[in-house]
């Protein structure tokens, strides 16, 4: 099916109904099963049908109108729908697929060294689809700890490959504090394992079928780290603010993500704005104030601006918070001014919000989509549209970081 040509795992794909776009996923699996596609769809008068099966995770409800999408993208409208199976006709077509056999596993990796370069996206796919070992439902959190320390590394300026003897030192005390309770602190497994992500170089040992032992590797002077390519995308801040968004999102809902950021050297990366200590209370605001470096300098009359332009009103909810004389709201900054955001002091960088949404916001509990919708980043659900000023131009650079940061990238 040329219409289907080109899909990769780890695209976002888009539901089509009625003139809407009512809902994307994110593919997680591509096959090929004649006899299923043609139970589900049937053929038509030549006896073809759809064989090209997508398997989807992420599903995301909403509803936006397609056309002005379609006739950006410069596709005809309207167009012709994909006949989509409910949970219980999938049930009665399940045995038709046997996911070990079927399923193409997505394509390798290329390895280091051997001239291929590798993308964002291909480090933000390699990235949702690393293979962990699942204990009593909840997927181990070697790996992800681990990566995001790599990534602590990095933002630090410090070297991508690591000894075996201080990634022991290093890494182990996080897997005691942020693994699993019943999980093993077992170093050497995200050390020798990680290569099969497609980011991770190990030097100075041999392939073996087993993973080295911890005093194997200590002989060896064996090394780890980010490989090349991965470390090359990862320096660049909206990949490493995705990468941080995911790793987190993905694996590591139940973590402390304040503690365990602080502990890697990404404490800024808990929150919009930056290093909490720089947060949008007010005791934070008058610490920045009164530091004298590095503060990020503030143009309070571009906050003006944006408050008045909105009559203080908050452009998620519309409320408006009343003092005595006057009202209140909050100019935020899209993409922080604090580091590690480094965002612009910018009109179209900026939202006049309520206490409550500034906080929300800041704290990643909610996130605009790409069509201006307010989402509730733990469920993915509208919960409003956000209001716009004809005169207010938004930047969808900054909101794009701001979902990076989300686990939304
Ligand atoms: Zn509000």
């Amino acid at each position: 099916m040329t219409a289907l040509a080109g899909r990769r795992v780890g695209d976002e794909v888009l539901f089509y109904a009625d003139k809407k776009f009512v809902a994307k996923a994110r593919i997680i699996g591509l096959f090929d099963n004649h006899a299923l596609a043609k139970a589900v769809w049937g053929t038509d008068e030549a006896q073809k049908t759809w064989q090209h099966i997508m398997a989807l995770d992420n599903v995301v409800e909403f509803e936006v109108p397609a056309e002005p999408v379609l006739r950006g993208l410069g596709v005809p409208v309207p167009l012709r729908s994909l006949t989509l199976v409910g949970a219980e006709g999938r049930l009665r077509h399940l045995d038709m697929v046997d996911p070990a056999v079927s399923v193409q596993p997505r394509a390798k990796r290329p390895a280091t060294g051997d001239g291929t370069t590798l993308g964002r996206n291909d480090v933000l796919r390699a990235l949702a689809n690393l293979k962990t070992h699942v204990k009593q439902q909840w997927p181990s959190r070697h790996k992800p700890i681990t990566l995001l320390w790599a990534i602590g590394r990095l933002a630090a300026g410090q070297d991508r490959m690591v000894e075996w003897q201080t990634f022991r030192d290093e890494v182990g005390p996080l897997l005691r504090d942020f693994g699993l309770e019943e999980s093993k602190v077992t170093p050497e497994y995200p050390f020798w394992h990680l290569r099969s992500s497609g980011l991770w170089d190990v030097q100075g040992v041999e392939e073996t079928k087993s993973t080295p032992t911890p005093s194997q590797l200590t002989a060896a002077r064996a090394s780890a780290g980010l490989s090349r390519d991965a470390a090359k995308v990862l320096r660049r801040s909206l990949a490493r603010a995705e990468a941080i968004g995911l790793i987190c999102s993905n694996y590591l809902g139940e973590v402390d993500r304040e503690e365990l950021l602080s502990r890697v050297g990404l404490a800024g990366y808990a929150s919009a704005s930056g290093d909490l200590s720089e947060g949008p209370s007010d005791g934070g605001r008058a610490a920045r104030r009164s530091r004298t470096s590095s503060a990020p300098v503030r143009d309070s009359r571009l906050v003006e601006r944006i408050k008045v332009m909105y009559g203080h009103e908050c452009q998620v909810c519309g409320s408006r918070v009343e003092t005595m004389h006057s009202h209140y709201s909050e100019a935020a900054h899209i993409q922080g001014l604090g580091g590690p955001h480094h965002g612009p002091d910018q009109l179209d960088n900026l939202l006049c919000l309520c206490p409550n949404h500034h906080v929300e916001f800041d704290r990643l509990a909610i996130y605009i989509d790409e069509y201006w919708a307010v989402r509730r980043n733990s469920t993915g659900e509208v919960e409003y549209q956000l209001k716009r000023h004809a005169d207010h131009v938004i930047e969808q650079e900054y909101l794009q970081y701001h979902r990076g940061l989300c686990g939304r990238g």
